[in-house]
């Protein structure tokens, strides 16, 4: 596992993606673990040599949206390149 991290907010709370209560939620949010992780698992920026952050948060788990934080907009922008999350 690498080290990057994940954060969640689904109508304003805040998810722990270890610990869902909803199966169905927990579902969505493991999936989209798993693909990025498969996408950007091992990216690390280069020159300050930190693996960048994802934020999901959305109203419901069908509109969550991906935001990616990174130590610079150099590694946003390679972070954004390479993954791609099958969106509605
Ligand atoms: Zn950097």
């Amino acid at each position: 596992m690498s080290d990057i991290g994940f954060a969640f907010e689904i109508g304003g709370r805040t998810i722990d993606p270890s610990n869902v209560e909803d199966p169905v939620e927990a579902e969505v949010i493991a999936n989209i673990v798993e693909s990025i992780v498969s996408q950007a698992g091992d990216l690390v920026c280069p020159e300050h040599n930190e693996a960048p952050r994802f934020l999901c948060a959305g109203e419901s788990i069908d509109s969550l949206t991906l935001e990616v934080e990174g130590c610079c907009d150099a590694m946003v922008d390679k972070v954004k390149a390479q993954i791609s999350l099958q969106q509605q």
